[in-house]
């Protein structure tokens, strides 16, 4: 909290000591929720602005930045909140980062992790990486904006729910290109390399197979939800005290393994009618494919490019320091 100062510029003379007195609460949760990892110095000059749902903080001089990210939350939240539990009470606290390092700073996560949005329970704020070194800051927000929907529903039993339940619903919700992800869960299906929900269920592995991790979530939660009211069913039992698997067994008459089986064969005949459309079409369904899979290469080697650029950037800054 060193040096901060608390400047509304969008707050009556009456509402500045609320807010400040919010903001502090807030600064306070996100001090102790990154406290390993934060700085010191690194929360101070907030600005803030409010729009109906969301405080959105920022750094002096980015204001349209801010802007732009309130409305994106506020076009998000519409579209995510009829599908879940409706809309929240009181504002969510949104801070956007113009500068990477910064976001990296105050989140703690490591440099050569692609992560660009980080939701936390406690305080139930998120903190959005605005400079677009690696993504655009919309599908970024309605992601995070997910998670801290689900922490308001949930409570304290936002531990028992599954990684894999929590992650695939945001990554469903938010409404992030289908294509990638399809594409990197057809390739492990059919290589018999999908990984197992079980071991999805507490944490998510890094690296290359995260990738994996959030397509095949997407995918299973998208199957859980061919009746969506089913879905909420359960994890409103998980927040009633349930277990995960109480809760699936009561809702869907079925074990969480049963379940999987079950989204793994509809994958199979998936694929197998994919083999059988392409019959019909051959030659240019497979260049389609082809073309969709080069697409596909090149989106991961531009990543992996720009993580270099990054970390090169980094070390040279670092040596001029
Ligand atoms: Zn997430």
């Amino acid at each position: 909290m060193r040096g901060s100062l608390l400047i509304f510029l969008d707050a009556s003379a009456a509402t500045v000591l609320k807010y400040a007195y919010r903001k502090m609460f807030v600064l306070l949760l996100a001090i102790i929720c990154a406290a390993a990892a934060a700085p010191s110095g690194a929360v101070d000059l907030w600005r803030g602005m409010e729009t109906l749902h969301f405080a959105v903080y920022y750094r002096p001089g980015q204001q349209a930045l801010a802007e732009r990210a309130a409305a994106d939350a506020e076009s998000a939240l519409a579209k995510i909140a009829p599908r879940l539990w409706g809309y929240p009470k009181g504002r969510i606290p949104v801070y956007v980062y113009h500068n990477r390092k910064e976001f990296i700073a105050d989140t703690g996560i490591p440099g050569r992790e692609l992560v660009v949005g980080v939701a936390y329970s406690a305080g139930e704020l998120m903190r959005i990486d605005g400079s677009r070194y690696f993504a655009e800051i919309s599908p970024v927000i309605a992601h995070e904006l997910t998670h801290i929907l689900l922490y308001k529903r949930m409570g304290s039993r936002i531990l028992s729910v599954p990684v894999w339940l929590n992650e695939g619903l945001a990554v469903m919700l938010s409404g992030t290109a289908e294509l990638p992800s399809a594409l990197i869960l057809q390739q492990a299906a059919s290589t018999g390399s999908l990984l197992s929900m079980k071991s999805l269920q507490s944490s998510f592995p890094s690296g290359s197979l995260s990738d994996l991790a959030y397509a095949q979530s997407r995918s299973f939660v998208e199957y859980l939800s061919e009746q969506p009211s089913k879905l909420l069913r359960t994890l409103d039992a998980i927040a009633e005290g349930s277990s995960p698997e109480e809760a699936f067994r009561k809702v869907y008459g079925k074990s969480i393994e049963e379940l999987e089986l079950a989204w793994r064969q509809s994958l199979a005949a998936k694929r197998g009618l994919d083999w059988l459309g392409l019959a019909g079409t051959i030659g240019v369904g497979v260049l389609m494919l082809f073309g969709l899979y080069m697409a596909y290469r090149g989106v991961l080697l531009r990543k992996r490019r720009i993580i270099e650029e990054w970390e090169e950037e980094q070390s040279e800054s670092q040596t001029a320091v």
